[in-house]
């Protein structure tokens, strides 16, 4: 892999590359120390390959600190959402339908909200 860290300027020929500020740090580059020229630190192809796959772990990393952060919020939105209360009971009156042999419907629906406060919408 070829690394221009510390070759000579391309340019003026005086100067050498060198990571000039955190922008370079984050976006691969370097500056020659003497006339400014930037240029990519790593040239091959691999070397892109790597900083593709280093940019596309950041992303994954950014989307996991924004999943942690809102995680909570997330879970209280859905446990409130009206939408969620019926099709719990949708299913919970499906899942006692199918699987058990009560035939009462009052005993149906209140077995079927029983099931319902059996489990639990949260953050992990
Ligand atoms: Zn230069």
């Amino acid at each position: 892999m070829d690394d221009n860290l510390g070759k000579q300027c391309e340019r003026c020929g005086e100067g050498t590359y060198k990571i000039a500020d955190l922008n370079d740090e984050i976006h691969g580059e370097l500056h020659c120390n003497k006339c400014g020229h930037f240029i990519k630190r790593l040239t091959n192809e691999s070397a892109t390959k790597m900083t593709e796959t280093i940019n596309d772990q950041s992303i994954t990393k950014s989307l996991q600190l924004l999943r942690n952060g809102f995680k909570r919020d997330f879970a209280k939105y859905v446990y409130e959402d009206e939408r969620i209360t019926t099709l719990l009971m949708e299913l919970s009156m499906e899942f006692v339908y199918a699987n058990t042999p009560i035939v009462d419907d009052e005993l149906q629906i209140e077995l079927a909200q029983m099931f319902i406060e059996s489990v639990s919408i949260e953050a992990r």
